[in-house]
C-alpha cells in the first residue's frame, strides 16, 4: 500500500509542506512565466497511455508527475496577461480554504453541521451585496450555466400552476422565455435541458450598444400571446460575455413586474459591478430582480469552481426543487435537523464545501477590496480602450462598458477576419499576453476581458507591443507606431 500507508504520517506531513511551499513559489513568480504553452505531444500521450495503478502510487512519485506533466501547462488564467474568456485568477486565501474544506471532506447536502451555516452565510452575504432581501434562498454551484438553470427551473415552476409541471411535465402548455441576442449559450442550454426546448427561448435583438431592444421585447411578448403561448420569463444579463454591456435592467425590472414575468438576471462576471462605487449604478434594477445568477471564480477571484444563484422570495426555490424521501427525512434535533438543506433548493445531493472559499475570499478582500479589483478591471479595460483609438492600425468594435474591449488590428489588402484570427493564436503561442477572440456584426474581433486583480496597464502595453510585432512579422509590413 505504497499510496495510502496509514503509518506514513511523518513522509506525507515532509512532502504537504514541500507541496505548500513549491505552490506559493509557483504563485508569487506567475508573471515571470509563459501565459500559456502548448503542450508537448509526448507529455499529452502520456496520459493517454497511462495504465490504471493496481498497487498504490507513492505520493512523492505522483507529486513529481503533477510538476513535470500538468503545472506547466495549465490554461494560464493565473497570469495577468491572461485576457481570454472571462477567467478568474484565483488568489492564495482561495487556495489554502480549498485544502480546508478537502482536510474537513464535509457534504452539504444537508444535515446538521457548521459548514451548513457558513454555506448560509455566505448566501446571506451574497444577498447583501446584490440588494435582496436576506430572506433570500441561494446555493452555491459550479459556475452561473448551473445558477441560470436552476433559476430557469425556478422560474417555470412559480408560473400558475407551474408546481404541476413537477409531475405533469409541460403537458401541452406553451411557456415560452426572453434574451437578447447577446445571452450567453448556457440560457438556451437551460431551456434545452429544462425540457421547455431551446425554441421557447425568444431572442430579443440588440441595440448599438449590444443591449436589449425592448421595443422589440415588447412586439415580441404581444405577438407571442396572440399566437397562443405562454410568456413566464425574461432574462437581462449583467455584462455580456461578448462586450461586457448590460441590459437595460430598470426597465426590464418594471416591465417584467408589469406583464406578470419572473426577471432573471445572468449577473455571471458583471454581478459584482455592483461593488464599485464607479459602476453600481449600471446595474440599477439588478436588485429588482426575481433571482440572480453569479459567478465568484469570475472577478471575484475564488479559485474554480464557485457558482451562485438567489432567489427573491423565499420558498419558491424549494417549490420547484424539493422531494419527500423517506431516506432523507427531517429531524427536530440530532444529525438530521436544521432543515431546510441545501439539497432542497437545486438538483445535487451531495455536495462539497465550496462555501469556505467564498468565504475567505469575500470576507479576505471585504467588499472595498473586491469593488477596487472590479474598478482597477475595468480602469485597465478603459485604458486599452484608449489606446486601441488612438493607434492608427487598430479599430474597436464595441463600446466599453465595463472590462472588455473588442478590437480588431487593420491592415490593408489583408483578410481581417484571417488576420486576426491567426495573431491572437501567434500571441496565446508565443506566452506574452492570451486573449481570445468573438464576432460582432460579422467582424472577427480581438476580446480582452479584463479580470484578474494582477492585470495593470504595463501588461496593455506589453499586449500591444506583442500584437504589433505579430502583425508587421505576419503581414511583412510597418506599421505605424505613433
Ligand atoms: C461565464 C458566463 C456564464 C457561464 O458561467 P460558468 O461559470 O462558466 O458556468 C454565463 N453567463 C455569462 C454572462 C458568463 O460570462
Amino acid at each position: 500500500m505504497a499510496g495510502f500507508d496509514p503509518d506514513n504520517w511523518k513522509e506525507l506531513r515532509r512532502l504537504g509542506h514541500t507541496m505548500l511551499d513549491e505552490m506559493f513559489d509557483n504563485i508569487q513568480n506567475v508573471a515571470s512565466g509563459p501565459v500559456w504553452q502548448p503542450m508537448p505531444e509526448s507529455v499529452r500521450q502520456g496520459f493517454k497511455e497511462e495504465l490504471l495503478p493496481k498497487q498504490g502510487v507513492a505520493l512523492s512519485q505522483l507529486y513529481q508527475q503533477f510538476t513535470q506533466t500538468v503545472l506547466p501547462y495549465g490554461v494560464g488564467n493565473r497570469h495577468p496577461r491572461f485576457m481570454g474568456w472571462v477567467h478568474g485568477g484565483g488568489t492564495v486565501q482561495g487556495m489554502l480554504a480549498e485544502m480546508l474544506a478537502a482536510g474537513l471532506n464535509a457534504n452539504l447536502g444537508g444535515r446538521n453541521h457548521a459548514p451548513v451555516e457558513v454555506e448560509r452565510m455566505v448566501i446571506r452575504w451574497t444577498a447583501t451585496l446584490l440588494g435582496f432581501p436576506e430572506t433570500a434562498t441561494g446555493v452555491l454551484v459550479t459556475g452561473s450555466s448551473m445558477a441560470n438553470f436552476i433559476a430557469i427551473i425556478t422560474a417555470s415552476r412559480a408560473a400558475p400552476d407551474g408546481v404541476q409541471m413537477r409531475a405533469n411535465g409541460l403537458n401541452g402548455r406553451k411557456l415560452v422565455g426572453y434574451a437578447a441576442q447577446t445571452a450567453h449559450g448556457c440560457i438556451a442550454r437551460a431551456f434545452d435541458m429544462a425540457g421547455l426546448g431551446t425554441d421557447a427561448l425568444r431572442r430579443v435583438p440588440i441595440n448599438a450598444a449590444f443591449q436589449m431592444d425592448m421595443t422589440a421585447l415588447r412586439a415580441m411578448i404581444m405577438q407571442d400571446r396572440a399566437a397562443g403561448y405562454e410568456p413566464f420569463l425574461v432574462v437581462g444579463t449583467a455584462g455580456t460575455v461578448d462586450t461586457g454591456s448590460i441590459d437595460p435592467l430598470s426597465d426590464l425590472a418594471i416591465f417584467a413586474r408589469q406583464e406578470g414575468l419572473w426577471f432573471h438576471v445572468d449577473g455571471a462576471f458583471g454581478a459584482l459591478a455592483r461593488l464599485s462605487p464607479h459602476y453600481q449604478s449600471a446595474l440599477d434594477g439588478m436588485e429588482q430582480a426575481d433571482s440572480i445568477a453569479l459567478d465568484f471564480h469570475k472577478w471575484a477571484q475564488t479559485p474554480y469552481d464557485a457558482g451562485c444563484v438567489l432567489v427573491r422570495e423565499e420558498g419558491k426555490q424549494a417549490a420547484a426543487f424539493a422531494q419527500t424521501l423517506a431516506y432523507l427525512s427531517r429531524e427536530d434535533r440530532g444529525l438530521a435537523a436544521g432543515a431546510p438543506w441545501f439539497c432542497d433548493l437545486g438538483p445535487d445531493l451531495s455536495r462539497g464545501f465550496r462555501a469556505l472559499k467564498v468565504w475567505f475570499t469575500l470576507a479576505g478582500f471585504g467588499t472595498e477590496g473586491l469593488g477596487q479589483v472590479v474598478t482597477n478591471s475595468c480602469n485597465v479595460a478603459r485604458y486599452l480602450a484608449d489606446q486601441v483609438d488612438t493607434l492608427p492600425y487598430l479599430e474597436r468594435l464595441a463600446p466599453v462598458a465595463l472590462n472588455i474591449v473588442c478590437f480588431r488590428v487593420v491592415v490593408e489588402d489583408e483578410n481581417l477576419d484571417t488576420l486576426n484570427t491567426e495573431l491572437v493564436k501567434d500571441l496565446q503561442e508565443s506566452g506574452i499576453a492570451a486573449p481570445s477572440t468573438t464576432t460582432l456584426h460579422g467582424k472577427r474581433a480581438i476580446r480582452a476581458a479584463i479580470v484578474n486583480h494582477r492585470t495593470t496597464e504595463a501588461d496593455i502595453d506589453i499586449l500591444l507591443d506583442a500584437l504589433a510585432a505579430a502583425t508587421e512579422t505576419r503581414t511583412g509590413k510597418t506599421l505605424n507606431r505613433e
